[in-house]
């Protein structure tokens, strides 16, 4: 198989700021890998989570150091290429691994969610992602995703560097601005201390808050990390949810007793391999499992959204907040995404990149 990577930009119509600062563009990287007449697609890219950071260069590095080793092969079986690929950083296995299974359905002219036996009529609501601002800000930002969809799951960002004040004017003020049914969910990115953690929790619980995602920065030390959210757990009867600490089956097995969901993210769990051993593994455990994105196009989250009927609490709302995405994102209705019928991840490319 031939290796092609293409690099494109993704600008945001609307900067994103969280605890750890503000996004306005990125630059990923389409991988396109081609055999017998079929051309598979995958989209990866630079991210940074407070502990562990890639950029797109150091992925492009690793995937064209990779590319005259793949010449000789066969995309399938997917499982002769693992050895090849678990040297890889999760971001340039993401790139690759969506390719291949892209190729694989065209291959046999299915979509990946039918090949895994899910059902598109399970999938809910996506969440749409408020960031940090002035409370004026963000309900400004309210007012524009509803004039682009439902909106009636919103995730709002937290761990302000203003402080607990700050974040509780936040909340306060986007939560008066919510219509019945609409559901409020909060992501500190990491942005509290434990004794801020402490007051927060019980009083988001109050606030009518359905979930709070990663309270307290990521650790290296696994243990460490997972005695951050011990200590939370059973605070307040609100679901604890780990995204900066949890990355892959390991981490999932490490925090299952202590949290009640885990946020999967196609380029940090390393693609749709381990992201569907993950929901599935989430889900026989009894966890919640939140599907996320960083700065991610259409390509990455129609990828992603092929694991979406295995999903409680969608976050895949980057690709509507983009101004020149080459490709266009998972199907649509009202605020519910599904994954396309088309062969494949079901990617439909609106424009040449590269
Ligand atoms: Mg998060």
């Amino acid at each position: 198989m031939r290796l092609r990577l293409h690099r494109f930009p993704l600008t945001k119509a609307v900067p994103l700021a969280i605890s750890r600062g503000t996004t306005t563009a990125v630059e990923h990287l389409l991988v396109e890998l081609e055999h017998e007449g079929w051309i598979g697609r995958g989209e990866t890219g630079g991210f940074d989570t407070g502990h562990r950071a890639f950029s797109t260069d150091a992925i492009a590095a690793e995937l064209e150091q990779l590319a005259p080793q793949l010449e000789g092969l066969e995309p399938q079986p997917l499982q002769a290429l693992e050895p090849l690929l678990a040297a890889l950083s999760p971001p340039a296995h993401c790139g690759l691994d969506l390719a291949l299974h892209d190729w694989w359905g065209q291959r046999l002219g299915q979509p990946l969610h039918r090949l895994w036996g899910l059902d598109p009529g399970a999938c809910v609501a996506t969440s749409v992602t408020l960031g940090l601002g002035e409370p004026s800000a963000v309900l400004a930002r309210l007012e524009r995703w509803r004039l682009q969809l439902p909106s009636t799951r919103i995730k709002l960002k937290l761990g302000s560097p203003d402080g607990l004040d700050h974040d509780r004017a936040l909340v306060q003020a986007v939560g008066a601005a919510l219509r019945p049914g609409d559901e409020l969910q909060i992501d500190a990115n990491g942005g509290w201390t434990l004794e801020g953690a402490r007051q927060m929790i019980p009083w988001l619980a109050d606030q009518a808050v359905v979930l709070v995602e990663q309270p307290l920065p990521p650790q290296h030390n696994p243990e460490a990390d997972t005695a951050g959210f011990a200590a939370l757990k059973g605070l307040a009867p609100v679901p604890l949810v780990a995204d900066e600490s949890c990355w892959d089956l390991g981490d999932l097995l490490r925090l299952a007793p202590h949290v009640e969901g885990i946020n999967i993210k196609l380029v940090k769990c390393g693609g749709l391999s381990e992201g569907l051993l993950m929901a599935r593994t989430a889900r026989r455990l009894g966890l919640g499992v939140m599907l996320g994105c960083y700065s991610d196009g259409g390509l990455l989250n129609s990828a992603a959204a092929q694991l979406l009927p295995l999903v409680r609490w969608p976050d895949l709302d980057s690709h509507l907040n983009l101004v020149n995405d080459p490709f266009a994102g998972p199907q649509r209705h009202g605020d519910v995404l599904q994954p396309a019928a088309r062969p494949g991840l079901g990617v439909q490319q609106l424009q040449e990149v590269g």
